[in-house]
């Protein structure tokens, strides 16, 4: 068979896949995708959207059980699941026709990819030759390590979003962002559950995140163990059992479900990656350099088989970045200074730009903190939005913003103040000048701003009155 022969072939339609195939033809290359399908990516279809429209069905119902703080008393409350399933299914099928006809616009090869030199890849029965490939083959649920757990039977992130009935009582094995957002999802649906952690929630944040979304969780009756190690689980009749070890001795938990939620590992399986000349590793994934490129210079890696982000804003700026590497021949590299911020749509929710005080700290930088808790906010009052708290890292040298941390109701917006803060470099005293209006859940950040800026000496240039706020409730 005669190959075809393009100057970009992308491996994976995915979010990072897409957007560089979109990026590559704008920039004139012709451009085939490869895709094993389904089509639609993870985000789409087992991602980021379905546990979303999920999460807005057991959010709804906690602020209608809640809503008696306000004076309104709502009765009793009820979920139907097979509703919830099909409100999910019918939007993921809406996002994903909106994706597939935008790939339809591309030749497109379905078919698992397998290298066969560094410039040929085999799809099927067709061969495809191109100048340049970018890798976008994303990840797949790790597989389970913890002895017993296998036969025992678990439920993973895809069988979660799938379910028609929530289980009894579930042990979650993680405490990463999906065994928060979905634990919380299935302790405010009706099951008991109970997260084991080798060190802490969220253990890559700062410890006071930790803490505080390890409370919020308490109080709705997650009881979340921390420092304990998997041992084994075992079946007992109806229930599964999962034995641990803690500082406190061994303990077994049991329930009807266990939902393994302990990580993904970058999807290279088949891509015989060997006969390219590019190196990899299970857990790693596809090695690349600052300029996405990997030991093979034409062919680029992006997004989750690069195992480091696992964001789909992230895995789309890759995903223009490698392309225009690819088709003009630059060395353009991603500047994560922003792009690596992220959130967790658990409640309260969780959101940092820049650099956590951990990161600060690890890498000896010198900074001031500057906090303030939404308990103390007006708005918040108002809204009875109380729990968490923001906080603002600066530079000790010239007050520039270099990380931002908030856990509280609207984390998610409320983030892009500071990531468009950063993006301009701008500095705490320079923040300060930007109007916030009032009442407003925005508003918080000029506290902890104001904190840093009065610890710096800085004030913001023709504000005499300005007060600074390190406690008292601000209204
Ligand atoms: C439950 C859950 C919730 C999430 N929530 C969020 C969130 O709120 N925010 C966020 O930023 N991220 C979230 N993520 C992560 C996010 O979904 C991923 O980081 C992102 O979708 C990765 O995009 P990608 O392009 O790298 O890979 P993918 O979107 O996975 O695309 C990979 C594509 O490659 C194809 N493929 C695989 N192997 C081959 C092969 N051999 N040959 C050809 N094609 C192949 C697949 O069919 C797929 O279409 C979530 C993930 C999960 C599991």
């Amino acid at each position: 068979m005669t190959p075809e022969s393009y100057d970009v072939v992308v491996v994976g339609a995915g979010s990072g896949g897409y957007a560089a195939a979109r990026t590559a033809r704008e920039l004139g290359a012709s451009v085939a995708l490869v895709d094993t399908g389904p089509l639609g990516g993870l985000c789409i279809l087992r991602g980021c959207m379905p546990s979303k429209a999920l999460l807005a069905s057991s959010d709804a119902l906690y602020d209608a059980r809640e809503a008696s703080a306000l004076g309104v008393h709502v009765g009793s409350t009820s979920i139907d699941m097979p509703f919830i399933a099909a409100r999910k299914r019918g939007l993921v099928r809406s996002f994903a026709e909106y994706r597939i006809d935008g790939i339809m616009t591309f030749p497109l090869h379905e078919g698992s990819a397998s290298f066969i030199s560094p410039n040929e890849l085999r799809v099927g029965d067709a061969v495809l030759r191109a100048k340049s490939f970018i890798i976008a083959t994303g990840s797949v649920v790790a597989p389970p390590v913890v002895p017993g757990l296998a036969d025992a039977g678990y439920l993973d992130s895809d069988a979660v979003l799938e379910l028609e009935r929530i289980p009894t009582s579930v042990v979650v094995l993680g405490g990463g962002y999906t065994a928060c957002e979905l634990g919380q999802f299935l302790s405010r649906m009706g099951a008991r559950v109970t997260m084991i952690v080798r060190s802490a929630l969220l253990s890559h944040s700062d410890e006071d995140v930790s803490e505080t979304l390890t409370e919020a969780f308490a109080r709705e009756g997650i009881e979340v163990i921390a420092g304990a190690r998997l041992e084994r689980i075992e079946r007992s009749g109806n229930e599964k059992i999962v034995r641990i070890a803690t500082k406190d001795g061994a303990r077994a938990v049991a329930a009807e479900e266990i939902f393994y939620a302990l990580g993904r590992v970058p999807n290279v399986e088949g891509l015989n990656l060997e006969a390219a000349g590019v190196a990899y590793g299970p857990v790693r994934g596809v090695e690349i350099d600052a300029a996405l490129r990997s030991s093979a210079k034409h062919i680029f890696a992006i997004g989750d088989v690069t195992a480091e982000f696992l964001l789909v804003h992230v895995a789309i700026y890759q995903g223009e970045v490698a392309a225009r590497n690819a088709v003009l021949g630059t060395n353009e590299k991603p500047d994560y200074r922003t792009f690596s911020a992220h959130t967790v749509f658990c409640d309260p929710q969780i959101a940092r730009v820049g650099k956590s005080e951990k990161a600060l700290q690890a890498a000896k930088t010198s900074y001031v903190v500057g906090r303030y808790d939404f308990a103390e906010h007006g708005k918040a009052m108002t809204l009875g939005k109380t729990k968490g708290f923001v906080k603002i890292m600066a530079d000790t040298k010239n007050g520039e913003i270099l990380g931002a941390t908030v856990v509280g109701a609207q984390a998610s917006e409320l983030i892009h103040e500071m990531i468009v803060a950063m993006h301009y470099h701008a500095g705490v005293e320079e923040f300060m000048r930007i109007p916030h209006l009032h009442p407003t859940l925005a508003e918080i950040w000029t506290y902890p701003a104001e904190e840093c800026a009065a610890q710096l000496g800085l004030k913001a240039p023709g504000d005499e009155q300005m007060e600074v706020a390190t406690s008292g409730t601000s209204t």
